[in-house]
């Protein structure tokens, strides 16, 4: 029975609800783990989790800095898809969606897995063009996928612009997209971890690594050193400066992404709307706020905030798209920090450092591959080789040219 079912709300009502208990536990961190995780966002979580209930390992730290969930898993617009070109994206990013389907009864954790449809839309030729390709290139791989005539759009989105500044020419549809409620899903996997033995510690940076001989012996932390003989670093924007800690650079850069929520408004939009070519990704939570997101701020940064300019050509996008939304307020709007690899694509790979995992890149669209992410990288660590879903993204192709270049599926979309 779920721990937040009718029956325990009923219950706890009845002492006006002060008796839950906290969904995870509050630990010391002990002075050694067989794994550390360092950073509590989705993907780091979902690591630990797999880690725990799949791969025998259950002493296992997951240190983070804030607080769960604070990074770009709380900021996203959890946009969840797997309509990828490429056939090593398309194993990795449906591992994740085939995982997403099963989530909430795994986790015994509702995690709000919502497949109401996606639509990417198609406003010239060449966008045209890139859908027809990745289309088929979907479809070969097994993944659904359909494309759309301007009609049939509208008639998904009856209130859609087809002949405005951003023509729709046709679109990509992916019934099995959607999305996920980000916190819940930070969440769900801490409390099932928690359950199985891994100890959760919060406000606690990593500041360093231990080594000796080329091999990591574990992390030092505002609380201490902690040893372990293995160490996943899962920290999105920052991981650059995580890797120049242990001594390496990473091809990639960090940049603020941004997004912003609307009012709350009456069932208008059922499905998931990108429009890669104009920046703007639009859904409806089932609060009733419209989810926005735009695309990357075009500089470099760690602060989680980017620049007006940015938000204002996604919001005229979406005016133009939609001009019945035109006259609603705006609530909040908040950025995160991106890691973003030259061929869009993530970075799953052992490092120079042995013992030194990193799981990062993800970019602007990792939300979606959070279960298939910590689930093969849980392996990864495990085994002490890459998952054979994962090999394809590690650093080495990087050196070999072996790129998985998904600018068109990924590129500033999410
Ligand atoms: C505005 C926005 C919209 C997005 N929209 C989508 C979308 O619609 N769909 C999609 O698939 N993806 C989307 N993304 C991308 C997605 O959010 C990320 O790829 C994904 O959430 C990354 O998860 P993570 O667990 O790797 O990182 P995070 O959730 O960022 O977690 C990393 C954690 O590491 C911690 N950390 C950092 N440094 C240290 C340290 N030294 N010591 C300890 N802890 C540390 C941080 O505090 C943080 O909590 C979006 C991102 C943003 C910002």
């Amino acid at each position: 029975m779920s721990r937040y079912s009718l029956f325990s709300l009923l219950r706890h009502s009845l002492d006006y609800h002060r008796g839950w208990q906290r969904a995870w536990r509050n630990p010391q961190p002990k002075r050694a783990y067989d794994v550390v995780i360092v950073g509590g966002g989705g993907h780091g979580l979902a690591t630990a989790y797999y880690l725990a209930s799949e791969c025998g390992v259950a002493n296992v730290a997951v240190v983070e800095k804030g607080w769960l969930g604070g990074g770009n898993t709380g900021r996203n617009t959890t946009i969840v898809r797997s309509n990828y070109l490429w056939d090593e994206s398309a194993r990795l990013y449906d591992h994740a969606v085939k995982l997403w389907e099963g989530l909430s009864r795994e986790l015994n954790y509702n995690v709000m897995f919502s497949q109401r449809g996606l639509l990417h839309l198609a406003h010239n030729v060449h966008d045209m063009q890139e859908i027809a390709r990745r289309g088929c290139a979907i479809g070969l791989n097994g993944i659904d996928s359909e494309f759309l005539a301007p009609a049939q759009v509208a008639k998904m989105v009856p209130f859609i612009n087809l002949h405005g500044r951003y023509p729709v020419l046709g679109a990509l549809l992916q019934r099995r997209g959607g999305t996920a409620r980000h916190d819940a899903v930070a969440w769900g996997y801490a409390r099932a971890a928690d359950k199985l033995g891994v100890d959760i510690i919060q406000n606690c940076e990593v500041t360093g690594f231990g080594m000796e001989r080329g091999a990591v012996t574990g992390v030092h932390t505002e609380r201490g050193f902690i040893a372990a003989g293995k160490v996943g670093c899962v920290v999105a924007g920052h991981c650059g400066v995580l890797a120049q800690m242990a001594g390496f650079r990473l091809p990639l850069e960090s940049v603020p992404l941004q997004a912003l929520v609307s009012e709350p408004l009456k069932p208008a939009l059922d499905c998931v709307v990108m429009s890669g070519s104009v920046h703007a990704y639009i859904s409806q939570s089932d609060k009733g706020e419209l989810v926005i997101g735009a695309g990357s701020d075009a500089y470099n940064s760690y602060s989680q905030r980017g620049g007006f300019d940015t938000i204002e050509h996604a919001l005229g996008a979406v005016v133009e798209l939609y001009p019945v939304f035109s006259r609603l307020k705006m609530l909040r709007q908040w950025g995160g920090v991106v890691d973003v690899t030259v061929d869009r694509s993530p970075l799953l790979t052992k490092t120079p450092v042995g013992g030194l995992f990193f799981n990062c890149g993800w970019g602007t669209g990792g939300f979606k591959a959070t279960p298939g992410s910590g689930h093969v990288f849980a392996h990864s660590i495990a085994r002490g080789e890459m998952h054979p879903i994962a090999a394809p993204f590690s650093l080495e192709r990087f050196h070999s040219g072996a790129l998985v270049d998904e600018g068109a599926a990924a590129a500033v979309a999410h």
